[in-house]
């Protein structure tokens, strides 16, 4: 009887085991630990932006501040704080598939659209958490600024 108890205990704790198991290794990818990184908060499901598409590997939302009639940032799931720290050819994949098909899910595809990484201080980044920007609905300029 003394057993089933103790077996009861730790059944009772194990959902709660693997939940904080799997927060604390989707928040320590490559030893980094971001408990304070905004994208990851939208991940974890914390703050609940406009999804627009999710899959196990990525999550792509309208930006809260759009530039362009369609703006959209397509995030990996796991934290990677900027374009340097891209070392998964299958990932950098799946990010550049992921707006070619919201490109044609928006009709952007025929006129245009302009797809941007912006990487640390000097190209303008300020979230450091790796999101491919999506823009289109409007005549795009060059040089960008
Ligand atoms: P970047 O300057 O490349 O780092 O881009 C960050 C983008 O994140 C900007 O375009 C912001 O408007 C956008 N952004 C910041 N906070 C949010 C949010 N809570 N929901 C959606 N987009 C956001
Ligand atoms: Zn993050």
């Amino acid at each position: 009887m003394q057993g089933n108890h103790v077996e009861d205990y730790f059944s009772t704790l194990l959902p709660s085991f693997s939940f904080a198991m799997n927060s604390y290794l989707l928040n320590n990818i490559r030893g980094k630990k971001m408990t304070s990184c905004l994208f990851c908060t939208m991940v974890a499901g914390e703050i609940k932006p406009d999804v627009v598409f999710e899959d196990d590997t990525v999550l792509a939302f309208r930006d809260i501040n759009p530039q362009a009639p369609v703006h959209i940032l397509i995030i990996p799931k796991i934290h990677i704080a900027t374009l340097n720290n891209l070392d998964d050819t299958l990932l950098a994949g799946q990010l550049l598939q992921t707006a070619i098909k919201l490109a044609k899910q928006e009709g952007l595809s025929e006129e245009g659209y302009r797809t941007v990484f912006n990487c640390n201080k000097k190209g303008g980044q300020e979230v450091y958490h790796l999101h491919l920007h999506l823009l289109g609905g409007r005549q795009m300029k060059w040089p960008p600024g």
